[in-house]
């Protein structure tokens, strides 16, 4: 889920398109939470399921999961006969020689198995198994100086949308991207990423979201763009003191700097106090915390450990309105630039 890629399926294969910033900050940290505490104690995912199912009997009939005998992967080159919507059990049948064999998940292992990792997002379905081989089978994807993740899964909606806002997708994953692609696991599969995310939402403090909200409103159009940083900037000089002054600082920095700044050289050029020799190590604050109070405006590439604006419509915003929320800034910097050489 740290990544995804943005794929195009056009008669020979795939290209990519494009990738998915890091998910922020505060979806992260959540995820990396919820994982220690799945490996622990096991993730009850299915009990939570069945409760809700129990208390809504109605729901049952599409969401309940299915039997197992209707999880059938086939060999790869069974191929399920084209414009053909009867069930597989029927045209496909069970002949073992024709299915993937697979173990049954043990005792030890929840049942409903979660996986992290890189979701390619097509703009068609992907029904193809050869296909899906040949991307599962390339280890080293690479786009934009990232390598080595490996395509988990495949899917339509987030392309549209992930390039917007920062995010993270979770999809329940209902087929296996073949020809046989059918309905029966859909209701149950969404049941699950929809609990999934509801526990992973319980472990994200809810000021964090506040902070983030309305990020996610990002539409298109500059109307739109201007008013969510509007409220962006609020929000941000909404805080307490210490909270806006270190997101300002963070943000003028970011936004006048010529060039991409590691966050280092962030921590390190806020900690500098203009006037003084003297520099003080314990004075440069936490790359989360500039992050956390910039309120969904910045993101830290993990990889490159460049930290910049979300988005290139941020940059057109501050060089806008920069006079308006950071009207000392450009004297602040020099300022601080002549301590740092003296
Ligand atoms: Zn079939």
């Amino acid at each position: 889920m740290s990544l995804s890629l943005r794929k195009t399926i056009q008669g020979q294969g795939f290209h990519t398109t494009g990738f998915l910033n890091q998910p922020p900050t505060v979806l992260r940290t959540a995820v990396n939470g919820i994982k220690a505490q799945y490996e622990r104690k096991g993730h009850g995912l299915e009990e939570a399921i069945n409760k809700i199912l129990d208390e809504y009997p109605r729901l049952q009939q599409e969401y309940k999961r299915p039997g197992s005998r209707s999880d059938r992967l086939y060999q790869s080159g069974v191929i399920h006969p084209p414009n053909n919507d009867t069930a597989c059990a029927e045209v496909c049948g069970n002949d073992p020689s024709q299915l993937v064999s697979r173990p049954e998940r043990t005792k030890e292992e929840d049942n409903l198995a979660i996986h992290y990792g890189l979701i390619a997002s097509a703009n068609q379905l992907m029904k193809n198994a050869l296909i899906r081989d040949s991307l599962a089978a390339e280890k080293n994807v690479i786009t934009e100086g990232i390598t080595g993740k490996e395509v988990l899964c495949f899917e339509m909606e987030a392309a549209g949308l992930m390039n917007h806002f920062p995010c993270l997708v979770i999809r329940g994953i209902c087929d296996y991207s073949d020809s046989h692609k059918n309905k029966e696991w859909q209701g149950y599969a969404a049941m699950t990423a929809a609990a999934y995310a509801k526990d992973l939402l319980r472990r994200i403090p809810p000021n964090k979201v506040e902070a983030k909200k309305r990020i996610t409103k990002i539409i298109s159009g500059s109307n739109a763009y201007n008013q969510t940083y509007k409220n962006a900037m609020e929000r941000i000089t909404a805080q307490d003191a210490n909270g806006e002054r270190l997101a300002k600082k963070g943000l003028w920095w970011i936004t006048c700097a010529k060039r991409p700044l590691i966050t280092v050289e962030l921590q390190y050029a806020i900690a500098i106090k203009p006037g003084k020799s003297e520099f003080d190590e314990k004075s440069q604050p936490n790359i989360e915390d500039i992050v956390s109070v910039c309120a969904g405006l910045v993101t830290v590439d993990e990889k490159s450990k460049i930290i910049r604006l979300v988005h290139y419509t941020t940059q057109q915003y501050f060089n806008r309105t920069r006079d308006i929320w950071f009207p000392k800034a450009e004297t602040d910097i020099t300022t601080i630039c002549v301590t740092y050489l003296s």
